[in-house]
């Protein structure tokens, strides 16, 4: 199966993105790529990217345009996004909404089809301060809604759970303050190109993805 575009998941921290891109990406063979795991990554390898970017994914804000560009155009160069690739956490700033357009058209790639979860902000604190991830695999619980089951012991590889520095309540506010500012504008710039669809993230997980899979084609 393949997707054979860019499916770009919109929507503040908390409403599901990361567990609703990697079920649907798997559903349509192809890679799942979230630019908040790749900086993960780079910051526990100690790359010079990961030493730019902890102090300022820490406090919650954006990591510069120019670098996130260059480490998503470096990933799209590899051969599992020649059908299509499901973004997630990216494009996160107009800018690079815009220099996205051209990647993807200079790829041969048309428009992309972009997903806005809709979570009102109480829910998504609620859903933040319970979220705890698998420091080997990346799985995501909360330990009010989808509990592992062992405390503090992921489910699928037996990894440590951790909380994520930036999912800490003195950065949530200031994340959820920078997506009113800098993300959510992308809903009316897609929405204007006429390629966005809004699902109701507040739902049981399994709702959603029912929703997701009839909206999204994949061949
Ligand atoms: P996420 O895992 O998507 O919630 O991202 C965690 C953090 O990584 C964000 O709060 C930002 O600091 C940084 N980040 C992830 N994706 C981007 C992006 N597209 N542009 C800028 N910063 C990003």
């Amino acid at each position: 199966m393949a997707l054979n575009r860019a499916l770009i998941f919109l929507g503040p921290p908390g409403a599901g993105k990361g567990t609703q891109a990697k079920k649907i990406a798997q559903h349509c063979g192809a890679p799942h790529l979230s630019t908040g795991d790749m900086l993960r990554e780079a910051i526990s390898r100690n790359t010079e990217l990961g030493r730019i970017a902890r102090p300022i994914m820490e406090r919650g804000d954006l990591v510069p345009d120019d670098l996130v560009m260059k480490m998503v155009a470096e990933r799209l160069k590899r051969t599992d996004c020649q059908g299509g690739f499901v973004f997630d956490g990216f494009p996160r700033t107009l800018a690079q909404a815009e220099q996205l357009d051209k990647i993807l058209e200079s790829n041969g790639f048309g428009k992309p089809q972009v997903i806005d979860i809709q979570v009102d902000a109480g829910e998504l604190v609620k859903r933040i301060s319970g979220r705890w991830m698998c420091s080997v695999g990346g799985e995501i619980y909360n330990v009010n809604v989808a509990p592992p089951k062992v405390p503090g012991v992921c489910d699928r590889d037996g990894g440590k759970l951790v909380q994520r520095a930036d999912d800490r309540p003195e950065a949530v506010g200031e994340r959820l303050a920078v997506y009113e500012r800098q993300t959510k504008p992308l809903t009316d710039y897609y929405r204007r190109k006429g390629v966005l669809d809004v699902v109701d993230g507040a739902r049981p997980v399994e709702e959603v993805s029912r929703d997701l899979e009839k909206l999204v084609r994949c061949s």
